[in-house]
Parts: structure tokens; sequence; C-alpha cells
């Protein structure tokens, strides 16, 4: 039941002096003699964070994966849902209301930018090549209203991770990157190759302990500030029974069996086992007895513990299909053209961005908490800081 505007909040107040919508950077990975610590954005954080009503609950949906398996590909095409996208129809035209897409950043609309001159709209950068050189999470400068299942309406940011499983990049930088992105979303798309491998599994199991630990050893400390602050806060799921103190400190710990985060969910491209002429809720049924098998197939016992391991990370977990996008997607030549993508991807593509922000959509939830714009913003600080040392 979301609202179907899609409209962006920079939308609504758009000046010539904002600058063109565009992806920035949040968190950067250092160098090798900066011992590849990470780095907080602030300003950027500060001017996406700074763009959503102060009351209004965030939700952010990343996508993370190993490199070259159309990441941002997928970004651009959720985020020009949420432009041009409307509930009160099914119809792919949002996928070419901007036209096709273009090669590397630049893209639709001409908006008037803030030294005056005309400046190019730009989407996440899909295409392959500096990867390297922009190693570390992004998000998209805008963030979107929707309205989620309980009427309320939530500000959506897009999050984009690069540098994973790259060879370049230690497990245990990757085991970071996946963890502080889990940290910070509220949907966390995990994109893979094929079909869900045992290393997926085992890489999710582990990503998200670390995510897990994190939280564990923050949320603490975030808790005590925000009470210090005068912030009453909304969290129902904890009594208020004193103020600060050893016991306000052990009360907000989370419980043992407390499931941290909200949702995972397998998107496997380039899958090859469909019926294309199943109607959607029987290819979505095939979906979700895959990812049954797969959960079920575990009977050896560490096959079992990396499974019950990501139950108890994240709420829910789920699994969507997309087909290959056609031999003409992933070739050096191509450049975005829209009507050169299989139909059938595009068709469940369609269906894809509707299910991501539609009813099941909710705001990012930490300790049971809805967070805000500030809130969620201090979360990423803090992590950025923990993970540091
Ligand atoms: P990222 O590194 O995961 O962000 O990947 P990109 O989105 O930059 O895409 C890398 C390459 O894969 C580009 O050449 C895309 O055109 C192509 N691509 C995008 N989506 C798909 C897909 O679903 N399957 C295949 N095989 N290639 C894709
Ligand atoms: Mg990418």
């Amino acid at each position: 039941m979301a609202n179907g505007t899609g409209l962006a909040v920079a939308h609504a107040d758009a000046s010539k002096t904002k600058p063109s919508p565009r992806p920035l950077q949040i968190i950067r990975l250092g160098t090798a003699e900066e011992n590849f610590s990470f780095h907080l954005e602030q300003a950027n954080l500060d001017s996406i964070m700074a763009q959503v009503p102060s009351d209004m609950k965030v939700a952010v949906v990343s996508v993370v994966g190993a490199f070259r398996t159309g990441k941002s590909f997928l970004l651009t095409f959720l985020l020009r849902y949420l432009r041009y996208g409307s509930e009160l129809d099914d119809s792919e035209d949002w996928m070419t209301a901007a036209g096709d897409l273009r090669e590397g950043n630049i893209n639709e609309k001409v908006l008037a930018g803030d030294d005056g001159r005309n400046a190019l709209e730009s989407s996440f950068q899909w295409r392959a090549g500096k990867e390297r050189t922009t190693t570390g999470i992004w998000m998209w400068s805008e963030a979107f209203v929707r309205r989620v299942a309980n009427g309320e309406e939530v500000a959506v940011l897009l999050m984009d991770t690069q540098g994973m499983f790259d060879n370049e990049t230690s497990m245990n930088l990757t085991a970071c990157i996946f963890g502080l992105s889990t940290l910070l979303s509220s949907y966390q798309i995990y994109n893979v190759q094929n079909r869900i491998q045992e290393d997926n599994l085992q890489h999710l199991a582990l990503f998200s302990e670390y995510g897990r630990i994190a939280l564990a050893g923050e949320a603490g400390k975030l808790v005590r500030q925000g009470k210090k602050q005068g912030d009453e806060g909304t969290d129902k799921g904890h009594e208020e029974k004193s103020e600060g103190g050893v016991e306000a400190e052990e009360l907000m710990l989370p419980d043992e069996d407390e499931i941290p985060f909200q949702r995972v969910e397998f998107l496997v491209r380039d899958w090859m086992d469909f019926d294309e002429d199943l109607p959607f809720h029987q290819l979505k049924e095939e979906m979700d007895s895959y990812l049954q098998d797969v959960i079920e197939k575990g009977s050896v016992k560490d096959l079992r513990q990396t499974r019950e391991q990501i139950l108890g990370c994240f709420q829910k977990v789920r699994c969507f299909v997309l087909p290959h996008p056609g031999l003409e997607v992933p070739k050096k030549a191509y450049s975005g053209e829209v009507a050169l993508i299989n139909p059938f991807f595009r068709r469940l593509l369609n269906h894809y961005a509707r299910e991501v922000f539609g009813p099941e959509l909710e705001a990012k939830r930490i300790h049971k908490r809805d967070l805000t714009a500030p809130e969620l913003r201090q979360y990423v600080s803090s992590y950025v800081e923990m993970f540091k040392s």
C-alpha cells in the first residue's frame, strides 16, 4: 500500500541551490597506509539526512554482493521505479519514462545545476570500470517518500556497496563492509550469481555475525547517549525502570534471543530454470520453494549451523530470482537501451521493484525502535568509528 507518488523529498523543495541528484559516498575505505580503515564522508551523509523531515522514519534498501554482478544496474532501475513508478497500474512504463539508461553515471533529464549551468541528472554507476577507486558505501542523494503497511510515510534511501569479493579486498575487510551495510539497512539485498551456493550462505552467516557483534557492542552506548540528550524514545519493547546508571545500561542491552536485523533477500541473477509462460504467482511459489530447499538442505551439522545463524540474524529471509537480462546487456558495446533487455527480465524486474517498495517495506529498526534520519545519522557515525578500531 505504498503511496504511489514516488516523489523524492528533495523534489518537493527543489531549488537552483541544490546540486543535481547523484550517488554520494558516505563511507570510504582508506588506503593500505591508512590500514584500510573506514572513513565517514560526513558532509555527504549530512546532506542526505537533512532532506528528510526530522520526525520521519527512514527505510534503507541496500544491495551487496560480488562485483560485476549487476548490483548498480539493478539499483538504477529501483531508482527509476521510485521516481516514475505508480501502484495505480502494473505497467513497465516507469522503466522507459526517462528514456534509455546511459553508460556510466550520466542519464535522464536535464536539471538546473547549483551553479546555474545545466547539470545532468545521474544514476548509480552501473558500468564496472573504476570499481576499485570507488570502493565503499554509497547512498543516493535523494530520499523518496513511500507509504508503508501501517499507513505511515517513510523516507526511502538506496545504498550501493562496492569492492567486495574482488580479489583485492581481504575477507576480513569484505566482512566489515558487509556487516556495516547490514547494520545500516532495513532491507539487505544479497545479489548472487546463478544460484544460492553454500559459500554465499557461509559468507552471509559470517558477515552478519560481524554486524550482530557490532550492534551488541554499540547499542547500549547509543541509547544512553540518547537518554542523556533527553530523548525518551518510542521503544515500547523495554521497560522504563530508571534513568541512566547501571540498571538502565543493562536494560538496554539486546536480548539474547532478539533477532537483530530485519530482512535479507537473496537476489539470484541469471537464473536459467524458468518456465516463462507461468503466471507470476506461480513463479513466486517456485522461488519460495527453492529457498525452502536451500534452507532445509543443511542436514550436516555445520551446514545447519550456517542456516541457523542466518535465521538468527534476520527476521525475514527471502529469495527472488531474475532471469538473464539478455545477451546484449553484458556486452562492452551495450549503452543502456532498455529495449535490448530481455522482456522476461523486464517483466520480473517490474514485479520485483513493486515488491521491494511494496507494503512489506519497513523503517530501519534497531532494538525495536524505528529510526528517524537524525538517529540513523548518529548510528552511521558510531558504527564507522567502531569499525575503525
Ligand atoms: P556491479 O559491479 O555489481 O555493480 O555491476 P554493474 O551493475 O556495474 O554491472 C556490471 C555488468 O553486468 C554491466 O556490463 C551490466 O550491463 C551487466 N549486467 C547487469 N545486470 C546483469 C544481469 O542480471 N546479468 C548479467 N549477466 N549481467 C548483468
Ligand atoms: Mg556497482
